[in-house]
């Protein structure tokens, strides 16, 4: 049995050895990608693929851990178990690792083996269940049997981030763009998975005062876009979503509708269509979470451009397509899940050459 000291001891030195990760680790890009001049319309991707473990879960992790630590919620020796879409476990993963303390993930079978690989890479072990809203009571199981501590991202994702600053997405995202020709973008455009990232950013957003405006983006059959819509937050759809980071089948603690400004709801193919499409544009290969991200904001554009509005949107990508070799990127895998991006492709095609946007045209 440890002493009180020797234990705080312990802590002291893993609340360093985070803040030393965090130290030595650099910001992540705000690319800018070329849009048809005449648009008037400029789109910035922050690059969150390119943390250490891959995607923005590594704040999140990060965040997680700290807040744990200085909570008294992990020692020496405690299990940490997640329950997770896979992105964070492999964040999470690594930050236990460094500590030198046990992890169990707890996900869907279908979480991409490229994923699992990754968190077993860092030490970590997966637990996998048949069904996504399974995830919450068998991380606390697994917890209980340990003795050790269930993180629950979706509950502390938006209060283990300071929303003010201290170098968060939002903060890093608008000194990034201080220097450009429209410093304050008219819209910032994210997913939701826990709902942290969208919290986060609506609320600097508010506290700095500035005139942007968040859009949520979400995938189909998620319980986000309904709840926000009806304002009922206790909506559940009990189904998994196709798109690996976000979309839950409940309303997660951390999702906070009262600082979001709009919601599109977006196809699963059409997803998958903005992603590959993006390949082509810019030439970085993201996953499926940045194709709903830039469907949504194609249609924001469309509407600037309508109007005759000029200024900037920014939006993330959120990590990188080589987590989806096998599943996303594959053709065969593709139609096995009957996703045909080919209308959505269409749609995109004939944005880009009219400025103009109609889905109807595509996905008829
Ligand atoms: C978690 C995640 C998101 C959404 O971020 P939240 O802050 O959890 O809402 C988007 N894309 C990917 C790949 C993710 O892992």
């Amino acid at each position: 049995m440890n002493t009180e000291q020797e234990a705080w001891a312990w802590t002291h030195q893993a609340i360093k050895k985070v803040q030393a990760e965090n130290n030595r680790s650099a910001d992540t890009h705000l690319y800018k990608v070329d849009l048809p001049s005449h648009w008037g319309v400029d789109l910035y991707v922050k690059d969150e693929s390119c943390h250490r473990t891959g995607s923005l879960k590594h704040r999140l992790a990060r965040s997680l851990f700290l807040f744990a630590l200085v909570n008294g919620w992990i020692h020496q020796g405690t299990t940490v178990v997640e329950a997770s879409s896979g992105s964070t476990a492999v964040s999470e993963a690594y930050f236990a690792q460094l500590l030198g303390l046990d992890f169990v993930a707890v996900m869907t079978r279908s979480t991409s083996p490229e994923k699992v690989a990754l968190i077993e890479s860092f030490g970590g072990r997966c637990h996998f269940v048949d069904k996504a809203d399974e995830v919450y009571s068998a991380a606390a199981a697994i917890a209980e049997e340990t003795n050790g501590h269930y993180m629950d991202q979706f509950t502390y994702a938006e209060r283990a981030t300071d929303w003010r600053g201290n170098n968060n997405i939002a903060e890093s995202i608008f000194s990034q763009i201080s220097h450009e020709r429209f410093p304050e973008p008219a819209w910032v455009v994210v997913g939701a998975g826990t709902g942290g990232t969208s919290a986060t950013i609506g609320r600097y957003i508010r506290y700095h005062g500035h005139a942007t405006k968040l859009a949520v983006v979400d995938p189909e059959g998620s319980a986000f876009y309904p709840a926000w819509k009806n304002g009922d937050l206790s909506t559940v759809t009990g189904r998994s979503s196709r798109i690996e980071g976000i979309g839950r089948p409940r309303v997660e603690p951390s999702f906070v509708p009262g600082v979001i400004d709009h919601m599109i709801e977006i196809p699963d193919a059409a997803s998958v269509a903005a992603m590959l499409h993006f390949t082509e544009l810019a030439g970085m290969s993201a996953g499926p979470s940045t194709g709903t991200n830039l469907w949504g904001v194609w249609q924001l554009v469309a509407q600037m451009v309508a109007k005759g509005e000029r200024g900037s949107i920014v939006t993330l990508m959120c990590d990188g397509g080589e987590r989806y070799a096998g599943s996303y990127n594959s053709p065969a895998w593709l139609a096995e899940k009957g996703l045909d991006p080919a209308p959505h492709l269409t749609t995109i095609a004939e944005f880009f050459a009219t400025g103009c946007w109609d889905e109807g045209r595509g996905s008829a």
